[in-house]
């Protein structure tokens, strides 16, 4: 599957310099607004790194509403659980 920058709508190449937000949404180094949302940068790098990861800040909000929804505590999911969860869903795993 292909992935495009939500800015331009063009396609991410793998040499691209991309920006994940703690949203997971990738979008061109160039196209990035620095300026506004500095905050929510998670990774920058080539698009063939930094595609497949997910922002450290989603995995800990899917973890409790995994925790919630199984009436389990959120410390006994692992990172690998809430990935196996959503990967699928999301389009992060090829
Ligand atoms: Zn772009």
């Amino acid at each position: 599957m292909s992935l495009c920058c939500r800015v331009c709508r063009i396609e991410l190449k793998d040499n691209d310099c991309v920006v994940l937000d703690d949203f997971g949404v990738l979008r061109h180094h160039h196209c990035y607004d620095y300026e506004n949302y500095q905050e929510f940068v998670d990774s920058v790098g080539k698009f063939e790194n930094v595609r497949g990861k997910f922002p450290r800040f989603l995995l800990n909000v899917y973890k409790e509403v995994i925790a919630m929804g199984d009436n389990r505590s959120k410390e006994d999911i692992s990172d690998e659980e809430v990935l196996a969860t959503l990967a699928y869903t999301l389009g992060y795993l090829d």
